[in-house]
């Protein structure tokens, strides 16, 4: 049987935050019924296209917000899943909660009962201030609670996201943030750094008030570093850009993704890889479900990899991993030695600072995670 992972798209939030540009919606609560109604539909679908070689290794419930829905939407979901695929006994199996969303103790033991066994709980900032400018709708005190109340319900294996690089926030707030992160002794933290999407209110926002972006830079990486220091001092490694993880505790769902390995989404504008080819859904409620009741799939758009392509996404994907490209997992796949083919871009980047090589990898150094779109534009044919 072939490993497989499984991701979940649930577009619905109480409001939507003034940076996220996800498909995620906080006016459509009456899509909720009929949305999960066409999303258990298309998980019925895959059943005889997964079941007969593939067994689900990791599922990985995102949004928008998956605990803003009652929980009986989830329970149910879970249910769903379980009768369709064959699911690995060990498999990971991680949700999205906001502390806006159900998070009662109860709640959570319901979450855990149905299958649920990571979490990955959304902070952002341990400042009010910052959260109230950013449109979270939870406090830091609510965030306490919620995560206070995961731990009681047996969870023990939590995430915290938090952001950073908005253009009014200082180092000293975020540090502040870092500190009660690691206060909370929560197993896993990523930790973002803000990217200005257009088409969102924070957008606007700096285009009205003229923020130069290129200046927010600097204090950005200052704050990424601090972030780094900070969150390796406290036992938390760094296995991925943005990603530090307490030992045994990283996230196998993402590490799937990162090593270019099977995986499906379901459900609004999810991407799926499989076969060397991949494929999303549609952006558009109308459209997904539309398209479910009518082909049992909402499918927008399908691409086959070449081995070019298969190349240039395996090392970008590497490079983000604070292991680098693998020199054996590299021959293994293409069949060829990664530093005979790519000789003068790794000499470049080692020229610059960029990269390093150990015995079996080339990774990024500090100064090359600070530029890692550059690093990565050298692997990248046109
Ligand atoms: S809670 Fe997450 S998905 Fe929802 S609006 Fe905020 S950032 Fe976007």
């Amino acid at each position: 049987m072939r490993k497989i992972s499984l991701y979940i798209h649930i577009p619905f939030c109480k409001k939507k935050c003034i940076y996220c540009d996800f498909v995620s919606f906080d006016d459509s609560d009456e899509d909720i019924e009929p949305y999960f109604s066409a999303l258990f539909e298309e998980i019925r679908a895959y059943k005889t296209i997964l079941n007969a070689e593939y067994i689900i290794d990791t599922i990985f419930i995102g949004g928008g917000t998956p605990n803003y829905v009652e929980v009986r939407y989830i329970e149910e979901l879970m249910g769903v899943i379980f009768s369709t695929f064959d699911v690995d006994k060990d498999a990971e199996i991680s949700m999205e909660a906001n502390p806006c969303g159900h998070s009662s103790r109860e709640d959570f033991e319901r979450y855990r009962k149905c299958g649920v066994n990571r979490l990955s709980i959304g902070l952002q900032s341990a400042s009010d201030d910052m959260l109230r400018q950013i449109g979270r709708q939870h406090t830091k005190a609510e965030f306490d609670e919620a995560f206070k109340n995961a731990r009681s319900a047996g969870f023990d294996n939590i995430n915290v996201d938090i952001i950073f690089g908005f253009y009014n926030q200082d180092v000293l707030e975020f540090e502040n943030t870092v500190q009660y992160v690691i206060g909370t002794g929560c197993e896993h933290i990523s930790c973002y750094s803000l990217k200005l999407e257009e088409e969102t209110p924070l957008y606007d926002l700096y285009m009205d008030e003229g923020i130069d972006i290129e200046s927010e830079d600097f204090e950005d990486r200052m704050m990424y570093h601090t972030s780094c220091g900070m969150l390796e001092a406290n036992g938390y490694v760094q296995y991925e850009l943005s990603n530090f993880a307490k030992k045994g505790y990283a996230c196998r769902h993402n590490l799937n993704y990162w090593d270019i390995k099977e995986y499906i989404g379901l459900g609004l504008a999810a991407h799926s890889y499989k076969d060397k080819a991949r494929f999303f859904n549609t952006s558009y409620m109308d459209e997904y479900l539309q398209g479910i009741e009518t082909n049992g799939s909402a499918i927008e758009d399908i691409e086959q990899l070449d081995k070019e392509k298969q190349e240039e996404e395996f090392i970008i994907m590497a490079l983000r991993k604070t292991e680098g490209v693998r020199f054996d997992e590299y021959k293994k796949r293409f069949g060829e030695k990664f530093l005979d083919k790519y000789k003068d871009e790794t000499n470049y980047l080692i020229e610059a600072g960029l990269a390093a090589l150990s015995k079996n990898s080339m990774y990024l150094t500090d100064e090359g995670k600070d530029f890692a779109n550059i690093a990565m534009m050298e692997f990248i044919s046109n």
